[in-house]
């Protein structure tokens, strides 16, 4: 039997037979992993009502076999992030990105790699959670998740040639979904299917991995740009993603700046 200690962040958990929950965790020491917490549908004590998005937790998790799902045998609450519960679109932002974690974030990767993508999910719910979402806070965070889970798309140079974009091949650029960035003037093939946007939209993304998560407030993107980058990155992210998220239907009914609620 292995017995695992460290930090997690609950990522989803769907009820389980009569009385267990399966929980996708998202831990600093294996990346995502997936446990069973029995009893924790039928006993409120043995969690202590712990097991609730955006709680950050200290657990205990055990494998009795290999190739077995681990159990999680304790949670305890080390912080939870309140402000999102209590604003709407903080919410759906936060549930956005856990459920794009939770589709993405790699299963026993690296350590270094899976302390990196744990510390960049908690600065992210921190950042929403003291944040006043904009229409640019969505692009940013998406870009952001992107970067943290080593899919980062190519946006300062042509993914055929390598060369930096320039005024030249501008304003409007094409971007290659499926090639994860875009071409310059030279490469491009008349006729082709491309996403068409402004080079600025471009580098304001690439300039925005300047700032820390806590930072990106003070980041100003004009209403075109603002629009491009959110078109092209739910693409992009879809390409990656697969099917709809079903948090993504509520953002989109909530409107950019969650007032619009209907
Ligand atoms: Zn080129």
């Amino acid at each position: 039997m292995t017995t695992l200690h460290t930090q997690a962040l609950l990522l989803r958990a769907s009820d389980f037979g009569e009385s267990d929950r399966i929980l996708q965790l998202l831990t600093p020491a294996t990346g995502r992993i997936s446990v069973i917490a029995k009893g924790a549908r039928r006993s409120v004590k043995r969690f202590g009502g712990n097991l609730d998005l955006f709680n950050q937790l200290r657990v205990q998790i055990e494998r009795r076999r290999p190739q077995t799902l681990a159990r999680l045998e304790l949670a305890r609450l080390v912080g939870a992030f309140h402000g999102l519960r209590t604003h709407p679109q903080r919410f759906a932002l936060a549930c956005y990105l856990l459920e794009v974690l939770s589709r993405l974030a790699p299963e026993g990767g690296s350590r270094a790699e899976s302390e990196r993508l744990f510390r960049f999910a908690a600065s992210a719910l921190a950042w929403l959670d003291a944040s006043e979402p904009t229409p640019a806070t969505r692009p940013l965070l998406e870009f952001r998740t992107l970067d943290a889970v080593g899919l980062r798309p190519e946006l300062g140079r042509c993914v055929r040639c390598g060369a930096r974009l320039g005024q030249g091949d501008g304003p409007r650029v094409a971007f290659l979904i499926g090639d994860g960035g875009p071409r310059c003037a030279r490469c491009r093939t008349p006729g082709e299917a491309g996403f068409s946007l402004q080079l600025g939209t471009l580098r304001a993304l690439e300039t925005s991995l300047d700032f820390e998560l806590r930072q990106l407030d003070r980041i100003v993107l004009g209403q075109r740009a603002t629009d491009e980058a959110q078109r092209l990155l739910q693409r992009f992210l879809r390409f990656h993603v697969g099917p709809e998220l079903r948090s993504e239907r509520f953002l989109a009914r909530l409107g950019p700046r969650g007032s619009a609620a209907s």
